[in-house]
């Protein structure tokens, strides 16, 4: 059996991220096109990944602030096998690590550009990339 017959036909869907409670207002802000992360009132910041307490202090006392979307390249790797057959098409591509200009670091994928083309403090910039019912965050060369 030859392992590269598959057709394009049958790939599956990229899966798509479960909505928890507390992180509704992230998806919807990405909904809308806009970067939306959890805020730590006592610390003045924001922080990622959405939890329902702010991870330097503890404090629940949290509210939602709409980010630039900048940042840079703080890490990244160049995925030449996925196990996932969903992306398979998109091989090779970019797993990252970005760190946004207001301090979180997100993981991610870089896109809209050659893989050799990515280096570490490349600036990039949030894109949103329709999956399903859902945009998903993604990040790019910042133009
Ligand atoms: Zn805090």
């Amino acid at each position: 059996m030859d392992e590269n017959s598959q057709s394009s036909a049958s790939i599956p869907a990229k899966p798509q991220p479960k909505i928890t409670p507390w992180a509704g207002p992230l998806w919807q802000g990405c909904a809308e096109g806009k970067l939306r992360l959890p805020y730590c009132n006592q610390c003045e910041a924001c922080f990622y990944y959405p939890r329902l307490w702010c991870p330097q202090c503890f404090n629940q006392g949290l509210s939602w602030q709409d980010v630039s979307g900048k940042g840079k390249v703080y890490s990244f790797s160049v995925i030449h096998q996925s196990p996932l057959p969903s992306y398979q098409e998109d091989l090779p591509y970019v797993l990252a690590v970005i760190e946004l200009t207001e301090g979180p670091r997100m993981m991610t994928n870089i896109i809209n550009c050659e893989v050799d083309a990515v280096s570490v403090d490349m600036p990039v910039e949030v894109t949103f990339e329709a999956r399903g019912d859902m945009k998903i965050p993604q990040f790019q060369p910042t133009i």
